[in-house]
């Protein structure tokens, strides 16, 4: 059995993604219209009803408008923070977790950790099996210390690169939204990330997928970019995951 992952689809219009170890199968926000998310997990063989649980990092609409439609029509178990949870209207079968204390889900050990955004009580997740970990991180400002620690030593990261910061500055949103993008509580940006990377010991990386592309602030070329020495020689692929697509499996051998 192998640890794996694939994203449904990544950006500020909407995030999914599938977590699988043997039998169990996770999927982390429900950011996507309930149809658009059948017919993606669809497209990499697997059905709503294969889903034995479903964790919602956060309320925003990109992460949650999905969620609650979904888990009723299929009666699948969430889990989130009492802080998000209480930010998302009509929701039945919810768990809640604490940002400081694992859990298990099937065969899958979940690591929480708190992060910095502009959200009622936001968390992201290592997930550990077989003796391999993923992390996913989208959605922070900036990297704190603890963050740091809870990175250090996966074997693949899910990672936002949300915003080149002069395309941000020198873009079509709003000087309110910019700043809320730009913010300590807003979005990791290409620079933001490849500092990160070039900090955290790289020797188990297998895989690096690139989360959240802002479709108006950034490219995949500008990513690559900022990555540049950190990307170089690198014995893990950089794959970024994109809005209207999923991605393939990802497996951590
Ligand atoms: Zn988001
Ligand atoms: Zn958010």
């Amino acid at each position: 059995m192998t640890l794996r992952f694939a994203s449904l689809g990544s950006g500020s219009r909407g995030n999914a993604l599938l977590v699988e170890f043997g039998s169990t199968l996770l999927m982390v926000d429900c950011g996507l219209p309930r149809k658009v998310v059948e017919e993606r997990l669809h497209a990499v063989g697997r059905s709503p009803r294969d889903i034995t649980a479903l964790l919602v990092t956060h309320e925003h609409t990109d992460h949650a408008q999905g969620v609650a439609t979904f888990a009723r029509r299929y009666n699948t178990p969430l889990w989130m923070t009492p802080g998000t949870a209480s930010a998302i209207r009509e929701l039945v079968n919810v768990k809640t977790l604490s940002c400081h204390r694992p859990l298990e889900i099937g065969e899958i050990t979940i690591e929480p950790f708190p992060v910095p955004h502009d959200a009622r009580e936001p968390c992201q997740f290592v997930f550990a099996a077989g003796g391999r970990r993923l992390a996913v991180l989208t959605d922070t400002g900036h990297v704190t210390a603890h963050m740091h620690a809870r990175l250090e030593g996966c074997d693949a990261l899910a990672i936002e690169f949300n915003h080149d910061l002069v395309s941000l500055q020198r873009g079509p949103y709003p000087e309110s939204l910019k700043a809320r993008v730009a913010s300590r509580f807003g979005h990791l940006n290409n620079a933001q990330t490849s500092e990160l990377l070039t900090k955290l010991g790289r020797d188990r990386l297998q895989w690096v997928v690139g989360l959240h592309l802002s479709e108006k602030n950034n490219t995949p070329e500008q990513v690559r970019e900022s990555l540049g020495p950190a990307l170089d020689g690198a014995r893990y692929p950089l794959h970024l995951a994109t809005q209207d697509a999923p991605t393939a499996w990802h497996a951590l051998d």
